[in-house]
């Protein structure tokens, strides 16, 4: 493990296989025997390592970041040793009252309001689910949890920037909202939502006999890291009494900053927040932070008491099986403690200004060249881009292909790795600083790698480790 984390950097980012090459290489039938670990272990770094895209490599810009860290990992080997299933406190203290503590440092590290009680999730995806169940529950009086939609004879309807993440819509789907009557609202050239359009939706829904039940304002969105105006949407949710959701699953951790807290400004108004450390804290996934106002609801839509599962302490503790959909749940809380602990608030703080700096360097190379045209506010770790030679000025089309031609010529030469995205109907690359071993050096070489690709479409391609990071 420490060689992989020390020589990942020599590795292909993404690997040169094609679809079922791995898996002919591998037994269509189990071992009848058990076999011998060394050969397991060579099968691993011979099969499956260079088969892998490498997330822990520094020239990683793709996405998010889905950080690990040596602590991280080192509690994740522990929480598998221990093999405890962490659903009630009597099934593992411990891991229950580490949880209760760490969420509270997490609270106050991103110095979200009192009210606040975090839970640990399995992901956003998982969180915003809960949330819009929650959202439902209380709109409902908690009749659709007893009745089902039709018993609680209302329909509800959701709220979220056309930007949010594909999680919303699937979470609108999925408790029972139904995605007609979700409501994605336009942004502004910054890409965040427009508040007066978001209440003039939530009132033509009430027009309607429609019942609002739940906003879901995204801090960092996937695309571009816009930031909802929180302030603003709070405002709104408040007077119509529907519930905020946020999610600020890679854009939450930098929250930590006290320079980055405007960006969450009006926290205080909103029903449930997540955001994950398993971006951008150096917590490997997964983790997600949870944090809810109104316990009663959440306990009310999630909890279940079978006789099975009963404790002689149930009335004096926290059984986290009830804060959301899973049972089962594994020891998460002690890699973020091992984490926290590790690094310090300072040392987290360091990192993301280090990333952030990082960006802002790299923003500032791509306005100091004439054909390179930043495509969106860059408030953390992301940059996106696009480049427009003056031979295709005007031609849309062409420009989109000229782009996604420079991402796969940047891509192939295996040592950085950069997706892309489409903001305001044009294609466009991101540049996503956040991989924990990514420096200066690196973003350097990402950027000469990028210029030179596209200066002399030609010469870049496969192969190529002229940027001196392989
Ligand atoms: N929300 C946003 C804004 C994201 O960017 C992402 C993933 O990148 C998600 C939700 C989904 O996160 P998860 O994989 O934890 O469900």
């Amino acid at each position: 493990m420490a060689d992989y984390l020390a020589h990942a950097r020599d590795l292909p980012i993404v690997p040169d296989v094609a679809p079922g090459d791995i898996r002919r290489r591998l037994p269509a039938e189990p071992p009848a025997a058990g076999e011998p670990f060394d050969r397991i272990a060579a099968d691993f770094r011979e099969l499956i390592v260079p088969g892998m895209t490498h997330w822990n490599h520094p020239g990683w810009f793709a996405y998010f970041p889905a950080n690990s860290s040596p602590p991280s990992i080192l509690a994740e080997m522990l929480t598998a040793t221990l093999g405890a299933q962490c659903m009630s406190w009597q099934t593992s203290p411990a891991a229950t009252e580490l949880e209760q503590v760490v969420m509270e440092w997490l609270r106050r590290l991103l110095d979200l309001p009192e009210g606040f009680t975090g839970v640990i999730q399995d992901t956003s995806s998982t969180a915003t689910l809960v949330a819009l169940l929650s959202a439902r529950e209380r709109a409902t009086a908690h009749r659709a949890g007893a009745a089902g939609m039709a018993g609680a004879g209302l329909a509800l309807t959701a709220y979220a920037s056309a930007e949010a993440h594909s999680s919303v819509p699937k979470a609108v789907k999925l408790a029972g909202y139904g995605l007609d009557h979700l409501r994605l609202i336009p942004v502004d050239q910054d890409f965040a939502l427009r508040p007066e359009l978001l209440e003039a939706a939530i009132a033509a829904d009430v027009d309607r006999g429609l019942t609002p039940a739940c906003v879901v304002a995204t801090i960092g969105t996937t695309s571009s890291t816009a930031v909802d105006p929180l302030r603003a949407i709070g405002e709104i949710c408040r007077r119509h009494g529907v519930w905020l959701h946020v999610d600020a699953s890679y854009a939450g951790a930098a929250a930590i900053l006290p320079e980055r807290r405007a960006t969450i400004d009006g926290v205080e108004l909103v029903d449930s927040f997540v955001f994950n450390p398993h971006k951008w804290l150096l917590t490997n996934f997964d983790c997600s932070a949870y944090f809810v106002r109104d316990v009663d609801t959440l306990l009310r839509t999630f909890q279940t008491s079978p006789e099975y599962l009963r404790t002689r302490h149930d009335p004096e503790v926290v059984n986290f099986r009830d804060w959301g959909i899973q049972l089962g749940r594994r020891f998460r809380a002690l890699k973020l403690w091992f984490v926290i602990r590790s690094y310090g608030a300072d040392g987290l703080r360091a990192m993301l200004r280090g990333h952030i700096a990082l960006a802002a360097e790299f923003r500032r190379w791509l306005e100091a060249e004439p054909e390179f045209v930043v495509a969106a506010p860059s408030p953390f770790g992301l940059v996106c881009f696009r480049h427009e030679p003056a031979a295709l000025a005007g031609d849309a089309a062409a420009l989109d292909e000229w782009n996604r031609a420079l991402l796969a010529r940047v891509n192939a030469a295996g040592s950085i790795y950069l997706t892309h995205t489409v903001l305001g109907g044009r294609y466009t690359l991101r540049m996503s600083i956040g991989q924990w071993q990514t420096g200066p050096e690196h973003v350097a070489a990402a950027w000469r790698l990028i210029r030179e690709a596209a200066a002399h479409p030609a010469r870049a391609g496969a192969g190529d480790a002229s940027n001196g990071l392989r």
